[in-house]
């Protein structure tokens, strides 16, 4: 009988490419996705630790879900629920010990696993234990990608492709070096071989995804290692794949090579996402950053030659220790001379056990909060010329999911932004389906003109087809 499986997933893209993993793993083993944990018999929550009350969030979820399990106990029905993503590996022992409801945890490394250690907590259980203690947060020698199942089908025509893990940076303020290990690279033939199973079955869009993915080195066939200008390149060669990004990049490994694949590769898409953190050379020191404020800019001078169009994302942190109203005042002179298209903005939360949490002097939380307000209504502002300056552009849009309206499609832009486009009133037809006419577009990329923007989305017009990869 088939059971179902309920994944919550928190935090980066690299745990939506590991939930939508883990339901590989279990689906042979008879567990189809269910929509909500009510009628699961397995949950699992895969968490993030990145940012402060992470541990919080998932004390209370576990508080909600252990109603449900005593409600299915009394009628007779198991129900496990397991812990999975960086919480668990930093904090699982001590999860398992406050929370007896939990009765899996599992780090990221390990979930490949997941069979092996849900048969164990069902014998725990069949032993008479209201919950299993099965715990697994190593970091084997052998990966989860030795291990994984081929993937079913894809739901959606752009996908996340995992091909590096962990860190060797430990940024002063970062848990990731300590929660996902040191840095691997999955090997070339490795991530060529998913990448054209993706396309088989209709993909166009990748992104490759890495804590710090332009540090990979991948081993190519010969043995030599691969950086990720040459991977891009032998990913586009993939027949069907017309789109390719990654993230998240560090600027230190912002080679050469690499920003010469945003001018010479046409399925290289002109986004790049580039965390600089901080506009001081003082704070980015003390991050560990080992990098200056002109190096940042330097490289950004370079790319914006190679590709002029390029979009920049970022992400800051305000309020790191130590950082003063002039070091702020750096920041935002940074951001005005970037000009981001879009960026993310963090107040800086202790993480337990990395160095900057015990540095004494702490920026108070409302100097936080005042700093971080005017760096997002700045950001903001650049967020949204960026996209008034598209209005009148006509792009390819590769069109992903349905809107709220009827006959709305939402898409990418090359540059990133959700584009909403009305094909009710399309009179281009791509399927010769008559009857919903804009159900054929799904999936594809098409030709829209920009009418409208608005700071976190645009509306376009459907002006024509593009030939298909
Ligand atoms: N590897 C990327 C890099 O080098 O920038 C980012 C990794 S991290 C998963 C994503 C973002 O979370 C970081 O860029 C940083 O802005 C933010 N972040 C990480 N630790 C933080 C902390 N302790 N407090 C606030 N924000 C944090
Ligand atoms: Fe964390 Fe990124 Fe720094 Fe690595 S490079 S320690 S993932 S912020």
């Amino acid at each position: 009988m088939s059971k179902k499986v309920f994944i919550k997933t928190y935090g980066c893209q690299m745990n939506v490419y590991d939930s939508n993993r883990m339901a590989n793993v279990l689906k042979p083993h008879g567990y189809e996705m269910s929509e909500s944990s009510d009628d699961a018999d397995l949950v699992i929550l895969n968490t993030c630790h990145i940012r402060e009350k992470a541990a919080e969030k998932v004390y209370s979820e576990i508080g909600r879900l252990k109603k449900n399990k005593v409600a299915k106990a009394a009628e007779g029905n198991d129900m496990f629920i397991a812990i999975a993503g960086c919480v668990a590996q930093a904090e699982g022992a001590e999860m398992m010990k406050r929370a007896p409801a939990v009765d899996m945890v599992l780090g990221p490394q390990t979930y490949h696993r997941l069979p092996e250690m849900l048969k164990e907590a069902q014998a725990q259980r069949d032993a008479g234990r209201n919950s299993s203690r099965v715990m697994d947060t190593e970091f084997p020698v052998d990966t989860k990608f030795d291990h994984l199942p081929e993937e079913s089908d894809f739901d959606n025509p752009a996908q996340f492709l995992t091909i590096q893990e962990g860190c060797d940076k430990f940024c002063a303020f970062c848990v990731v070096p300590y929660t996902r290990g040191a840095e691997y690279s999955r090997s070339v033939a490795d991530v060529i071989s998913e990448a054209e199973r993706m396309a088989a079955k209709g993909v166009v869009e990748i992104t490759l995804l890495g804590q710090n993915v332009n540090a990979y080195h991948g081993a190519e066939e010969q043995g030599e290692a691969a950086g990720l200008a040459a991977l891009i390149k032998a990913v586009a060669a993939v027949d069907g794949i017309s789109r390719i990004r990654y993230t998240t990049s560090h600027p230190r490994d912002m080679d050469d090579e690499l920003i010469n694949v945003h001018r010479d590769v046409d399925a290289c898409m002109p986004y790049l996402h580039l965390p600089v953190q901080s506009g001081s050379d003082k704070i980015l020191a003390a991050m560990n950053r080992q990098h200056t404020r002109e190096d940042y800019f330097a490289t950004i001078d370079k790319l914006r030659a190679a590709r002029p169009d390029l979009a920049l994302s970022g992400d800051f942190i305000v309020g790191f220790p130590g950082e003063t109203d002039q070091d702020f005042e750096d920041t935002l002179d940074l951001v005005r001379r970037v000009k981001y298209a879009q960026a993310y903005s963090f107040k800086y939360s202790p993480r337990p056990g990395t160095p900057a949490s015990t540095i004494e002097e702490q920026v108070p939380e409302e100097v936080k909060s005042a700093r971080l307000a005017r760096l997002q209504d700045l950001l903001e502002q650049h967020q949204q010329e960026f996209n008034d300056a598209s209005v009148g552009m006509e792009m390819d849009i590769l069109l992903e999911r349905e809107g709220k309206q009827a006959g709305q499609l939402i898409g990418r832009s090359p540059y990133l932004q959700a584009v909403h486009v009305d094909l009710q009133t399309a009179d281009i037809a791509l399927d010769a389906d008559r009857d919903t006419p804009y159900s054929g577009y799904m999936d594809k990329l098409v030709r829209v003109k920009i009418v409208e923007a608005g700071q976190r989305s645009l509306k376009g017009e459907l002006v024509g087809t593009v030939p298909q990869p």
